[in-house]
């Protein structure tokens, strides 16, 4: 059955990356759910879309550039006033639940990995005993090298769809196999049978992201990729439901 990844926690249901859309997530009957990390120059990691507050909150500047204190007072847009959370809150939120993590790991404000980043994510989420249970995504390839060596984890290539485009679907699934990465994610509308099988038949895993109308995870759904990332879940899981009792 196509999993399902409750994207930044369901951003068009909860607002983006806010507590309660992770709260509510936590207790749907789906498989993952995404997040992004980013460091803050004190040494936490916060979980947070954008590498700035600007676009999604009441205050401004790089996260890296801030402390814990000063992100943590930030106020998530249209979430009734929440604040954005640690990576060690999502690992509680999600502690007893059977939704696993699907974690991405986000470049610096200047679209460039942050030094470093990656060792200390993936020792976060083993002190957090949520690692085994954890999976990686990211758009850069430098970056999912730095994962392979930090963890034996399962790791995830976001394909934009500039890339897809410029290399074409040959040269992508030559780059993700000299990079043994072994599953990529395209633009849910970039996606179709040709490219998934294309992909497939190279042994890689397929599945496609920002699958958030209805006609994009129904699509997401009957083409039946491993996996889609939406900011609508609970639409997703009625979705999935209905197509299930219809095939029984
Ligand atoms: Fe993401």
């Amino acid at each position: 059955m196509t999993r399902i990844a409750s994207h930044r926690g369901g951003t068009l249901e909860f607002g983006d990356s806010t507590p309660r859309g992770f709260a509510a997530t936590a207790a749907m009957p789906l498989d993952e759910v995404e997040f992004d990390v980013h460091p803050t120059a004190d040494g936490a990691i916060m979980v947070h879309h954008d590498a700035t507050l600007d676009r999604t909150t009441d205050r401004t500047g790089a996260l890296a550039a801030l402390t814990e204190a000063e992100i943590r007072s930030a106020a998530i847009d249209y979430a009734a006033g929440e604040h954005p959370i640690s990576l060690s809150d999502l690992c509680a939120i999600f502690r007893n639940s059977s939704v696993d993590l699907r974690c991405e790991i986000k470049p610096g404000a200047d679209g460039l990995p942050y030094a470093g980043f990656v060792p200390r994510v993936v020792e976060t989420l083993e002190r957090e005993d949520m690692l085994r249970r954890t999976g990686f995504s990211s758009f850069l390839i430098a970056t999912l090298d730095e994962l392979a060596v930090a963890s034996d984890r399962p790791r995830l290539w976001l394909v934009s769809p500039a890339v897809l485009r410029q290399l074409g679907p040959a040269a992508v699934i030559e780059l993700a196999r000299s990079h043994a990465i072994p599953e990529i994610g395209v633009d849910v509308d970039m996606a179709d049978a040709a490219l998934m099988e294309m992909v497939q038949r190279a042994g890689i895993d397929f599945g496609v992201w920002g699958a958030h109308s209805m006609i994009q995870i129904d699509k997401a759904l009957h083409l039946g990729v491993k996996v889609f990332t939406t900011d609508r879940p609970s639409l997703a899981i009625v979705r999935r439901r209905l197509l299930v009792e219809t095939a029984a």
